[in-house]
């Protein structure tokens, strides 16, 4: 759990992003209707990284840098933690 704590090597807290940034990014053409999850997979997803170690800020995914709230919109992306697509296990019950 300390875990969580740990701050990226690569970038530092002036890289968090703000509610506005995120709104922008998530009105882009590369985040169509039909490119994103459902309502409900979305708040799946954002629950199993909530409860993994490999969260950190609220907002990133140490294994891939990605900005969690807003790439787990995408049906095309996957967690990336080891042996255990997380994102995968909560798709299986969604259909
Ligand atoms: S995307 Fe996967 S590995 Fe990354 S924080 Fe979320 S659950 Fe963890």
């Amino acid at each position: 759990m300390s875990e969580r704590t740990k701050t990226c090597r690569s970038c530092g807290d002036e890289f968090a992003v703000n509610p506005q940034q995120m709104e922008r990014l998530l009105a882009s053409p590369a985040f169509a209707a039909e490119l994103r999850v459902s309502e409900e997979q979305y708040m799946a997803r954002l629950e199993a990284c909530q409860s993994c170690s490999k969260f950190h800020g609220g907002t990133t995914c140490m294994l891939c840098g990605c900005l969690v709230p807003v790439v787990a919109h995408l049906k095309s992306k996957n967690c990336p933690y080891p042996g255990t697509d997380r994102w995968a296990v909560l798709a299986e019950h969604s259909h």
